[in-house]
């Protein structure tokens, strides 16, 4: 039979393609790549030899020549061999040019077209990937053009790419054998195989300077302390031997609860993770104990990205932060946070900054940016803001559509993503929704029907300032526990029989804690919901 390959080159002689059956058939053009999160075996699957991503992976990377990749940026055609009943049951993910698709577009999802047919048990079959949008000048992790998402098992066969030439649209004649379009493949991640942690949290201190209305720093009951520098770094030391295999895939989180500014050794832990383990960090602080030394700091540690959680944006919402320091008013917390946004600028730091507010559209008690007029006269005052730092440090004036900003594009009605909005070169604002700490705050009405399936447990691995570990950041009590740091390994934790049970039964929509069930809003939290 001839595949799409030989049909797309056959029509068009500007044509151009490769394929891979095996890996050990790659071409100089396509290569399946073996490292990182994308390694995979190769097993037999009725009769075929197929690859299958190994037990710790999620990917199946596909690396592509840049002769390829130059051709394949008019259009890329994908057909994939895979064994299943109905469409293929992963994701492609490939390197588009939309920057405004998430992550940069450095993982878009490709649609998927299948032949429509439901088998009664699992064969061979064919999906077909049309892309318009390829970008050939970026690459995903590993050097990869495109990328295979697993969630459950899957097994995969022959891999074929073509440029077609020219417009030839008629020459993908692929098209008709694949006449529907498949809906995106569930996310679900199987209890049966073990993922890469995405979020590590490293909670340094779970003391807090402010009572925030929007956070359960008043109601925690568990100890307040901080974690031992040697401490931190051997958490560090650990993460980067495995880091490759186990994760994080983001940068490390310095928080679960607590102000990481308030542990003396920020900045040397920020420098120990940066500079000696090659761990990117991503710091979050309520922005009040910022000094101009304290900044210049972390940027000169090398600081990843710097998450300044400013939130509310007058001096009415500020009292919501329930400040003990009196002398602290919103004046002179608002300099604090522009002083790390000007400092940033003034030494060309390339941490990635990012001034979260509280978007409480729709809540029905918390109230601290509530309406789109509210939010357009507070971008406005930092775009006035922005403006004066490109004329004091000679910046090129960044072009904003005022229209767009002042009520032409509704932020609060955006999710935090595609409400981000860039002020100067590396320092977005980002619309954050009130988060009900799992129902904690202005809880939902409890739910009829469990749906069990939560992804927390197999993306997020959170320790604790006196080590103990839990499964996700909601939980702040830390009533999850799956074990302690100081006692066991991370690997030990995240693949043990405690977190394996938990996967499982969530799979088969049983909520086991009590902290789960509240979470999920099919049981009422036994704490009152916060008051203002
Ligand atoms: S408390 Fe349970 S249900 Fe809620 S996010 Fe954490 S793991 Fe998921």
């Amino acid at each position: 039979m001839a595949t799409l390959l030989d049909r797309v080159l056959g029509r068009a002689r500007d044509s151009f393609g490769a394929e891979i059956v095996l890996p050990e058939e790659s071409s100089s053009q396509l290569r399946l790549v073996n490292e990182g999160d994308g390694r995979y075996d190769i097993v037999e699957k009725d009769g075929r030899a197929a690859v299958t991503p190994e037990a710790w992976s999620q990917y199946l990377y596909y690396w592509v020549h840049e002769e390829l990749r130059q051709r394949l940026a008019v259009r890329a055609v994908i057909e994939v061999d895979y064994y299943g009943r109905e469409f293929a049951p992963f994701r492609l993910q490939y390197v588009s040019t939309d920057r405004d698709a998430p992550y940069d577009g450095v993982y878009k999802e490709a649609e998927q077209r299948w032949d429509g047919v439901t088998l009664d048990e699992p064969a061979w079959k064919q999906a077909l990937f049309v892309i318009e949008d390829f970008d050939p000048e970026r690459v995903q992790n590993v050097g990869a053009s495109f990328r295979m998402e697993i969630r459950q098992d899957f097994h995969i066969g022959r891999v074929l790419v073509a440029a077609p030439g020219g417009d030839n649209q008629e020459a993908i004649e692929g098209l008709t054998a694949f006449p529907e379009v498949a809906p995106l493949p569930s996310i679900r991640k199987s209890p049966d195989r073990v993922y890469p942690i995405w979020w590590l949290f490293v909670e340094i201190t779970n003391l807090c300077n402010f009572h925030c209305t929007f956070c359960p720093d008043e109601i925690m009951e568990r100890p307040r302390g901080m974690m031992d520098f040697d401490d931190a770094r051997k958490i560090f030391d650990q993460v980067a031997r495995e880091k490759n295999r186990l994760g994080p895939l983001y940068p490390i989180k310095l928080h679960q609860m607590g102000e990481p500014a308030i542990h003396p050794r920020l900045v040397d832990i920020v420098r120990y993770s940066e500079q000696e383990k090659g761990l990117p960090i991503e710091l979050n602080t309520n922005c009040s104990l910022l000094t101009e030394e304290l900044v210049d700091g972390l940027y000169d540690a090398g600081l990843t990205s710097f998450i300044l959680s400013y939130q509310t944006p007058d001096e009415e919402s500020f009292t919501t932060r329930k400040v003990k320091n009196k002398k602290l008013t919103f004046e002179i917390y608002l300099e604090k946070v522009r002083m790390a946004v000007e400092r940033k600028i003034a030494k060309k730091a390339s941490t990635k900054l990012e001034i979260d507010i509280m978007n409480t559209l729709g809540s029905s008690g918390i109230q601290i940016v509530g309406s789109n007029s509210q939010a357009d006269r507070v971008m406005l005052d930092w775009i006035s803001f922005a403006r004066s730092i490109e004329r004091k440090y000679d910046l090129p004036p960044k072009n904003h559509d005022l229209n767009f900003v002042d009520g032409g594009f509704r932020f609060l009605e955006h999710d935090a993503d595609t409400g981000r909005y860039e002020i100067l070169p590396g320092v977005d604002i980002l619309w954050k929704e009130l988060h009900t700490w799992g129902n904690i705050i202005q809880g939902e009405a409890v739910k009829q029907k469990v749906d069990g399936y939560c992804p927390a447990p197999n993306e997020q691995f959170v320790i604790l300032w006196d080590g103990t570990v839990t499964v996700c950041c909601t939980d702040y009590e830390g009533t999850l526990n799956m074990g302690n740091v100081h006692e066991q390994s991370i690997e030990e934790i995240w693949t043990g029989p405690k977190w394996r049970r938990l996967r499982t039964t969530m799979w088969d929509d049983v909520l086991e804690s009590k902290t789960c069930r509240v979470c999920k809003g099919v049981e009422e939290p036994e704490l009152v919901q916060i008051q203002i």
